[in-house]
């Protein structure tokens, strides 16, 4: 199949981790320094005075307010229901008074209808959770699966974020792609679950895959039923081992349909979903609108695949999220545990507050994130990082200079652009020759602004001509 990379088994053998990663995926920056080390237990933060809860925190139609202005709420409730299959149901992540239903700017800085909460510092949940359900995963039809999935409102951010049951289904309804000229229907043959973060600097994925967690298990396997997947990929870092309970999940497969494959985590951008499927399995999704089914691959990340053994065996709603916390302006950084509608401000207040004026807050990883600079900002299902970086951490916009063609964003570029060029097109307003040249195709990691010695904002530059080319 066209793109697809095969390595002689026993000269792959020999390689090591940081050899075998760069076989199949050469491209990127190596970071070695200041990457996140998921050592730490998480940090908890003390409930939250307020929630402001985005009625959409996906790419999809808004869920439908079922509350009012003044209603009385405990965690867990309904408060905002999914009238079609791209919403996704809403629940208050603290106990207390609607407050207001109205815009608040969501982590993209858009205003969003949002429902926000005043908190009485209960934590009184609708009703007492309900005990873990004692069945097997696989006495559960697949409908039910995605039925309590799409119900606790779970979201996959591998691609862009959706609804996960959205995203799963059509796996389940095949269909007929165009690759390489020729039309192919693909069902999923792999399921591959990554331990990998999008970023070196994000370590929830990492620090998930070193602990003992008794819904992975439960997940993987829902999740194998819904794809019809005959291969199950474990994707981790060469650089936090030992992932001991997926080893014992390889073990305990008698089929040996179950592996693990190291990666060097440490090459960013091998987390992002299309990367990493080139790294682990030598599989080139097709670009500019490609997705993982194409290849046959089903790609979730160790968050997901726990968030749905625990949707499945408990039916309770996802009310809080693991987020990684860093930076040179942070007192303490690490894994955090925050309610999601938490304003970020608060998470910092509660971690110690800034321990030197922030240059810049970015929610999400320094790579990737979205610069923020109001503190009331939520934390939404999509946040994975928050980051309080100093002067010395950034390189300020707005002295960019003339590109000089020294071509190192076309060396470090994933995906085979010449960033430069587009970058170019993209200030001169030029987008219909940006698009012709690849523009959709780029999977805006960063690694281009990275190494520009011109410093160019090369990847604010493309998000503006895709904005402006998909506007209505
Ligand atoms: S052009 Fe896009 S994909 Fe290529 S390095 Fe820059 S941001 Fe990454
Ligand atoms: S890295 Fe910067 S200066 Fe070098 S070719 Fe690319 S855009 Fe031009």
């Amino acid at each position: 199949m066209k793109g697809q990379i095969f390595l002689h088994p026993i000269w792959y053998t020999l390689l090591t981790e940081e050899h075998k990663t760069m076989a199949l995926f050469a491209k990127g920056i190596p970071f070695s320094k200041k990457v996140m080390t998921p050592k730490l237990d998480p940090i908890d933060t003390p409930l939250p005075k307020r929630v402001i809860l985005p009625l959409k925190q996906y790419i999809g139609e808004p869920s439908q307010p079922v509350v009012t202005k003044g209603d009385k709420v405990t965690t867990g409730q309904l408060i905002a229901a999914a009238p079609t299959d791209t919403s996704l149901p809403l629940y208050a992540t603290i106990a207390g008074t609607v407050k207001d239903i109205t815009d608040y700017n969501d982590y993209k800085g858009t205003p969003t209808p949002s429902i926000i909460i005043e908190g009485d510092g209960t934590d009184t949940w609708i009703e007492p959770p309900t005990k873990k359900e004692e069945k097997e995963i696989s006495s559960y039809a697949p409908t039910e699966i995605v039925k309590r999935i799409h119900a606790a409102g779970l979201i996959t951010t591998q691609l862009v974020p959706v609804p996960l049951a959205t995203d799963l289904v059509p796996i389940d309804q095949p269909k007929t792609h165009l690759i390489g000229g020729q039309r192919i229907t693909k069902k999923i043959d792999t399921l591959v679950i990554t331990a990998l973060d999008r970023e070196p600097f994000l370590g929830v994925n990492r620090y998930l895959a070193g602990i003992h967690n008794k819904e992975l298990a439960d997940g993987i396997a829902a999740l194998k039923m819904i794809t019809g997947a005959l291969y199950i990929r474990f994707v981790v870092d060469a650089h936090y081992p030992p992932a001991t309970q997926l080893k014992d999940l390889v073990a305990a497969d008698e089929e040996e349909t179950t592996t693990l494959i190291s990666l060097n985590g440490r090459r960013f951008p091998i987390g992002l979903a299309i990367p990493v499927i080139k790294a682990a399995l030598g599989r080139e999704v097709p670009l500019p609108y490609g997705h993982p089914r194409d290849v046959g691959v089903a790609l979730y990340d160790m968050t997901t695949a726990i968030a749905v053994g625990k949707a499945v065996s408990t039916q309770l709603p996802q009310v809080d999220s693991l987020i990684t916390v860093g930076g040179g302006a942070m007192p303490k950084g690490g894994i955090v545990t925050v309610r999601i509608g938490t304003p970020i401000g608060d998470v910092i207040e509660s971690l110690g507050g800034f321990s030197t004026p922030p240059a810049k807050i970015i929610i999400g990883g320094p790579m990737t994130g979205m610069a923020h600079y109001d503190l009331t900002t939520p934390i939404t299902k999509e946040t994975d990082g928050l980051f309080a970086l100093t002067h010395d951490e950034i390189q300020l916009s707005g002295d960019y200079r003339q590109c000089i063609n020294c071509g190192l964003c076309v060396k470090v570029c994933p995906v085979n652009l010449l960033p430069g060029v587009l970058s170019l097109y993209c200030a001169k307003d030029r987008f219909d020759m940006a698009e012709a040249d690849g523009l959709f195709q780029c999977i805006e990691c960063g690694c281009c602004d990275y190494v520009c010695p011109s410093r160019r904002p090369m990847v604010h530059l493309f998000r503006h001509a895709k904005h402006q080319l998909m506007a209505p």
